[in-house]
């Protein structure tokens, strides 16, 4: 079971569907995003950064190591591309090295 908690998981979810009602059948494709800022509102709230070496371990919600873009579950688009989208940022690009507060193990 995720270690989200439910507020945090219906608040992310209402923002994930957003996007795929924005862009209803459009395939995401990183290349054609642009690249998610620190500054973004969004990414401030969800403590975004492009470095989750940055991120102090003590700091986060899950205590899971060696957090990152490319290993959280909402992570979308191919392994090993540098940028990805993230279902928490519709249409933006997020750094796989990056992290954010509501990052989720993979299953
Ligand atoms: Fe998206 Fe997960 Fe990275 Fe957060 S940690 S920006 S949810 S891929």
């Amino acid at each position: 079971m995720s270690t989200i908690p439910r507020r945090k998981f219906l608040q992310l979810s209402a923002v994930a569907a957003a996007g795929v009602i924005v862009a209803p059948g459009r395939e995401a494709h990183a290349g054609d995003l642009p690249h998610v800022t620190e500054d973004d509102p969004m990414a401030k709230a969800m403590k975004y950064t492009h470095d989750a070496s940055t991120v102090d371990p003590a700091s986060r919600n899950n205590p899971a190591p060696e957090q990152n873009c490319a290993n959280c579950a909402l992570i979308q688009g191919n392994d090993g591309d540098a940028w990805r989208p993230c279902s928490i940022f519709p249409g933006k690009a997020v750094a796989a090295a990056g992290w954010c507060s509501v990052w989720a193990p993979k299953a």
